[in-house]
């Protein structure tokens, strides 16, 4: 016999991946220059210079057996000096190479935190639309994830919902700003909010809520948008960050979790982080991009780009008469089906070889993520399809 829920999990693709996929055999069939291929958040913006360089100067300067050496579990202690010096110098806060564990991306991150933390009962809460894996994750401990409603108006946090939904067995909450899907950031407003109920509920409960939050996005904001950084404000706070995105480089695998400096039994509470990576058999980062990320930590990719992708996109598809909220960061618009199964609709895009992705998954039916880290050109070519795809419903 094996497991039914890894059986279920594996045979079962991500919804993301299966269209994905699609995309993969329809270029074949087509040509890839025909195939609007809007499912995955792959970045296309290629990583800045100092990645090429630092691979360069890597392979060129250091000991090959230490270069391509295990390091320490929890990653090379000079990596994590550097990266917790950058987070010091930005944020303010005062993390040390101890508070740092070095990760295979931010889904390991999640992953490990929940397993960290998690006991038998537990809930975790996360709010709609949410990344389809922290559901994977979650219950893969035992736990339980416990999902807030959408707020379809603003897509932002529905307090109220919260709260109801809050109580003795909830373990952890998990946020995601900037959001995948909806491109959503969380104010400063909206986080001492949640901050303040957080507090509130552990006095209640008299136990520990921990709140992890999950930012491959923060670097990619538009304008004037600050994204608060959760430490300075919760003391039980678990930072999951990755270099996928904001240096393009998702294949490589490489991010980290940041135990909040103030946590509570913190000691204690990063050796779990640590027993988790083991427990999931994380063994180390790979140590290559450990020491490539202390050379770059600090540096982003041109991510002008999406800036000028979400402009076209957001404007020409409102203008069109689809909704969708106006996203301050990440690379996603999240935009109301002109139906009410997403499924169907994303069928009928097909139609036009437009490749969205149905909302259900993320915890909102009834919409369809549609990823913008693309060319701008493959924007400016699937315009006239997206707007073809909108006239069949009027
Ligand atoms: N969390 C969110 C919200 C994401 O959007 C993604 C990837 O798209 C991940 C986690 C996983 O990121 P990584 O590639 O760093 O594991």
């Amino acid at each position: 016999m094996f497991s039914q829920q890894m059986y279920t999990l594996g045979s079962r693709r991500s919804v993301i991946r299966e269209i994905f996929e699609y995309g993969k055999i329809r270029s074949q069939q087509i040509g890839a220059e025909n195939v609007f291929d809007f499912s995955i958040g792959n970045p296309n913006v290629p990583a800045p210079a100092c990645v090429n360089e630092t691979l360069v100067k890597l392979i060129q300067t250091m000991d090959s057996t230490a270069l391509h050496g295990y390091t320490s579990a929890q990653g090379d202690q000079g990596v994590r000096a550097a990266i917790a010096g950058n987070l010091n110098a930005r944020f303010g806060t005062r993390f040390t190479a101890n508070h740092l564990y070095m990760t295979v991306g931010a889904a390991a991150s999640v992953s490990i935190c929940c397993k960290a933390v998690a006991q038998p009962e537990d809930e975790f809460i996360t709010f709609a639309p949410y990344f389809t894996e922290y559901r994977v994750f979650v219950e893969a401990t035992g736990a339980k994830l416990v999902v807030v409603p959408p707020d379809l108006d603003s897509f932002q946090m529905d307090f109220d919902a919260f709260q109801g939904l809050i109580n003795p067995h909830t373990k952890a909450v998990i946020i995601n700003s900037p959001n995948n899907p909806s491109g959503v950031v969380y104010s400063k407003e909206t986080i001492q909010q949640l901050c303040g109920i957080l507090e509130q509920k552990q006095k209640e409960y008299g136990h520990p809520i921990y709140l992890i939050t999950d930012e491959p996005y923060r670097e990619i904001v538009y304008g004037d948008i600050e994204v608060p950084f959760l430490t300075n404000y919760y003391k039980n706070t678990f930072v999951c960050y990755s270099f996928s995105k904001s240096l393009s480089l998702p294949g490589e695998r490489i991010g980290y979790v940041a135990v909040g400096y103030e946590m509570e039994e913190g000691d204690k509470i990063y050796a779990a982080v640590c027993g988790a990576g083991r427990a999931l058999g994380y063994v180390c980062a790979p140590s290559l991009f450990q020491y490539l990320v202390k050379e770059c930590v600090g540096q982003t990719s041109d991510l002008s780009v999406y800036k000028q992708n979400r402009d076209l996109l957001y404007n020409a598809l409102t203008g069109y008469g689809y909704t969708c909220v106006h996203p301050d960061g990440a690379f996603y618009l999240f935009v109301k089906a002109l139906e009410k199964d997403a499924y169907a609709f994303c069928e009928r895009a097909k139609k036009y070889e437009l490749l969205l992705v149905p909302g259900d998954d993320f915890g909102c039916p009834g919409y369809v993520r549609v990823s913008y880290c693309v060319k701008t050109s493959t924007i400016q070519k699937a315009l006239p399809a997206f707007q073809k795809l909108a006239e069949e419903y009027k």
